[in-house]
Formats: structure tokens, C-alpha cells, sequence
């Protein structure tokens, strides 16, 4: 058994948007060696998420728009008194801070219409903090 442990830094620019990370896992998982197990990508926040989907343009925006839907900033949080965040924070509770994907035959096993995205929640912020970590043989 063998594992890697990798850290990203990004900078976002706006308050919510999709990161893709597709190319940065796949090199990872690459460069790891590690022909059978699995790749963790965790973000080491609570105000971002994780998620696996397709990076179509359109869709990409629909995901945001569901998002703001769904926890929308306006409403009188209790947690807003801190740092009026509150919807970043329950979004990032709600989608999660990280998602596995196997490793087969030295390579991340993402569908032809699936990427990997960095969520950013409650941005722009510098230095967000993502690891690739893989594991296996
Ligand atoms: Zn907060």
C-alpha cells in the first residue's frame, strides 16, 4: 500500500463559482504511480464544496443558480451575526468538502462527461486550500 498527499492553492475570483480540477486529479493520479485504489480531493474549508458533475457552460451556471436558490443570503441566519456567511457555511454542509473516485490501471476513473470541481462559496478568497491525497498499489 502506498499513498500521496498533494496540496493545491487557488485564488477565486468571485463569490461563487466552479473550479475545474479535472486536470490537476488526473496528474495526480498519475504522478502518484498508483495503478489500483482510490483519490481522495478534499478542500479544507467549510465556506466550499466539492462536487463531481459535467462541465458544460450552461450547466455549470445552473448548478450556481441552485445553489443560490437553495441557500440564498438573504435570509436572517443566526450565524450571520459572526461573519454573514451563513448560507456559504449550509451550502458547504449540505454538498460536502470532498469526494473519492477509484483508481484503475494508473488513472482516475471519471466518466466521459464528468469533471471535478472546487465549489468556492463565499469567495473571492486566495489561497483555498484543496488536497489530492491517493492510495493504493
Ligand atoms: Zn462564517
Amino acid at each position: 500500500m502506498k499513498t500521496t498527499f498533494k496540496e493545491l492553492r487557488l485564488n477565486t475570483s468571485k463569490r461563487r463559482e466552479l473550479i475545474d480540477l479535472t486536470d490537476e486529479v488526473d496528474r495526480a493520479v498519475r504522478e502518484s504511480g498508483i495503478e489500483n485504489g482510490m483519490c481522495l480531493v478534499y478542500s479544507m474549508h467549510s465556506t466550499s464544496a466539492i462536487i463531481i458533475n459535467e462541465g458544460e457552460s450552461g450547466l455549470m451556471e445552473d448548478i450556481l443558480d441552485k445553489i443560490d436558490e437553495d441557500f440564498p443570503r438573504g435570509r436572517a441566519w443566526l450565524h450571520n451575526r459572526i461573519d454573514d456567511n451563513a448560507d456559504a457555511h449550509l451550502a458547504g454542509a449540505f454538498i460536502g468538502p470532498s469526494v473519492v473516485i477509484p483508481v484503475k490501471g494508473g488513472a482516475p476513473c471519471l466518466g466521459t462527461w464528468q469533471s471535478l470541481f472546487f465549489v468556492e462559496l463565499d469567495g473571492p478568497r486566495s489561497g483555498r486550500r484543496v488536497i489530492i491525497e491517493v492510495l493504493g498499489t
